[in-house]
């Protein structure tokens, strides 16, 4: 016999769960920031807190300030540029066309299989 219509226990609404906790919110306020590749990162800070000049962009890790017509310089740019500039220069003509070859014969041997 199944009934089930007399749970003892289960009242609808026993309490509270949580909502009214959540009502009071410490006084936050929200700093803009840009970064050089025109990301905006807006923090939350604390009302009393120390609002920092630069903040790192989460999108880039480029430091963002909150003068959107002069972001700070993005140091982490440069060693990318050089870094990819030297190795094109090391890099004869004779080295890329073996490169090229060694890639295509990579490629013949994967199509073989
Ligand atoms: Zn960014």
């Amino acid at each position: 016999m199944t009934g089930g219509h007399a749970i003892r226990g289960s009242r609808v609404g026993a309490g509270p769960m949580g909502e009214e906790e959540r009502g009071e919110v410490a006084p936050r306020r929200q700093v803009f920031y840009y970064c050089t590749r025109n990301h905006v990162s807006a923090p939350y800070f604390a009302q009393d807190a120390e609002i920092p000049e630069t903040w790192d962009c989460p999108r880039c890790g480029a430091p963002a300030s909150q003068d959107e017509e002069n972001p700070p310089p993005s140091p982490r740019l440069e060693p990318y540029k050089t870094h990819l500039a030297y190795v094109k220069e090391r890099r004869s003509e004779e080295d890329g066309a073996a490169i090229l070859e060694e890639a295509l014969a990579a490629l013949r041997e994967r199509r073989r299989l």
